[in-house]
């Protein structure tokens, strides 16, 4: 009779075939293939056991963790396995990351596909639930955090006629014990609690997680020394975890059998243990060589251009450590502009140790690092930034065309109001055209001519390779197809 139940809408109880950039999938809405076949592509439902998943997303799995050292009976569950469960439960704590689709990818794709992204069709299915409705009738609770709740702002609407308890707002490792435990008492709940710096979590402070996390992400330390103006990771204080913590969290996927990978997780890997902008040699590579030695493959989740290109050596000492086990690694790039005017308005610091005039060789140099030592970048650019002017646009075309050799992926996305800009306008675009369209033709022809190449490396020794990497060409073959019925250029 477990009382507390976690879970997160169907998107996220994914391991996207085991490679996390899959993932990004989720932020698109219904396209060019049929939905089941789409779902299947980019967020298969993970394997369960009961309704429990293997592994959960690695949030979900710290408040899991924190809950249970607190004394709080708590269960995983698979969304689709809730009514195995629900019927003991009080309380339904649920995990978002991009709940309406308001994030930069999905509202970028929302707006040039004019329908609702498939996570945020998914987190409102799993709130219409009728077996959750019904267990609302009875008074079960439901909490709510992640990085996504910063989007419940706008929807006071479907919070109310969803029966959202609180929203919970900030790293929740010192708040989520006594907020569930209120919850558990029938007490009356805050509708939104905004984690405040006072309450933000030490080192000491953060649990390790108990269970296994989805494709082996561990986080190695939290915040960006950086200070982006859109970036609200930038207000929390820098923290790095110790070699031991790692290792222990790793041990847990080990020895679940879940998985032998890890993916390195931190705003910027590259970074770790340093209290600046400059990497620390000796930290990083002593924690490369340790994953190196306990893992059978490893990946990082972002790093800078900065970093990279402030320590070749460096870099190419890592690469050469990750290279024992495999012969390349992704991570998630913030390229954004190719305009030193406009990453001085917006983004001064990205580009530290160099100032930010140097920003677009910053880019260049880094980028080349990376393709010379084997890391395939997915890379970010924003449009439609307050301040943009068509001079950085045709600065980041230009930007565009440099990079066309370097294996990667680079997407263009809408700006979205966060972090200090979080009071500016949205980025509204209802026809792309001039140098908004000639960028987006840029980026998209540019992934073209490498996803083909991507799609096998990311599938190279799998027994299944043949099968899935013919889905996914096709897919992006319908793609082009499409466009160019519609006039916009592929090669
Ligand atoms: S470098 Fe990345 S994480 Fe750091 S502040 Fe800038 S956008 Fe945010």
């Amino acid at each position: 009779m477990t009382k507390v139940l976690l879970t997160a809408d169907r998107t996220l109880m994914s391991d996207y075939h085991h490679h996390e950039f899959v993932g990004f999938g989720t932020c698109a809405p219904p396209n060019v293939i049929p939905d089941w076949l789409y779902s299947w592509l980019f967020f298969p439902p993970i394997k369960t056991k009961n309704g429990i998943p293997v592994a959960a997303p690695y949030g979900l799995r710290k408040v899991e963790a924190q809950l249970i050292k607190e004394g709080i009976d708590v269960l995983t569950v698979d969304p689709d396995h809730l009514d195995k469960y629900i019927d003991d439960a009080e309380v339904l704590g649920i995990h978002v990351m991009d709940p309406f689709g308001l994030g930069p990818a999905s509202s970028t794709f929302a707006a040039v596909l004019k329908k609702e992204p498939f996570l945020a069709k998914h987190f409102r299915l799993l709130l219409e639930n009728p077996i959750i409705r019904r267990a609302k009738r009875r008074g079960l609770k439901i909490i709510v955090g992640g990085p996504g709740v910063w989007q419940f702002k706008y929807k006071p609407e479907f919070v109310k006629e969803h029966g959202i308890d609180c929203i919970i707002d900030g790293e929740a490792e010192k708040v989520v014990g006594k907020i569930f435990k209120a919850a558990l008492n029938n007490d009356e709940l805050p509708q939104y609690y905004e984690v405040s710096l006072k309450e933000t979590p030490s080192l000491d402070e953060i649990p390790d997680i108990v269970a296994p996390s989805i494709n082996g992400l561990i986080e190695i330390g939290r915040g960006c020394p950086r200070g982006c103006k859109f970036c609200s990771v930038t207000l929390r204080p820098l923290r790095w975890y110790p070699y031991e913590k790692i290792m222990r969290e790793i041990s847990v996927n080990l020895e679940s059998g879940y998985t032998a990978h890890t993916c390195l997780h931190a705003e910027d890997v590259m970074l770790y243990g340093s209290s600046n902008t400059m990497p620390k040699d000796e930290k990083l590579i002593k924690l490369h060589e340790f994953v190196v030695k306990k893992c059978e493959g490893m990946g990082w989740s972002h790093c800078s251009l900065a970093a990279v290109a402030a320590k070749p050596r460096l870099f190419a000492t890592i690469a050469e450590i990750i290279k024992q086990k495999q012969p390349w690694w992704g991570a998630e790039i913030g390229i954004e502009t190719g305009s030193p005017e406009l990453a001085k308005k917006i983004m001064p610091a990205k580009a530290h140790p160099f100032k930010p005039e140097e920003w677009p060789d910053v880019v260049r140099t880094g980028m080349g690092l990376m393709h010379d030592h084997g890391l395939v970048p997915a890379c970010t650019l924003i449009v439609g930034c307050p301040e943009e002017t068509e001079d950085d646009l045709i600065k980041t075309i230009e930007l565009m065309d440099d990079l066309k050799d370097i294996k990667s992926l680079i997407v263009p996305l809408y700006f979205v109001p966060m972090g200090r800009l979080k009071d500016e306008d949205w980025f509204k675009c209802e026809e792309i055209t001039g140098l908004y369209r000639e960028l987006l033709v840029k980026c998209l022809k540019h992934d073209v001519r490498w996803v083909y190449s991507l799609i096998d490396d990311s599938f190279a020794g799998r027994w299944y390779k043949p099968f899935i990497t013919l889905l996914y060409k096709l897919f992006v073959r319908i793609i082009e197809y499409r466009c160019k019925k519609a006039g916009v250029p592929t090669r």
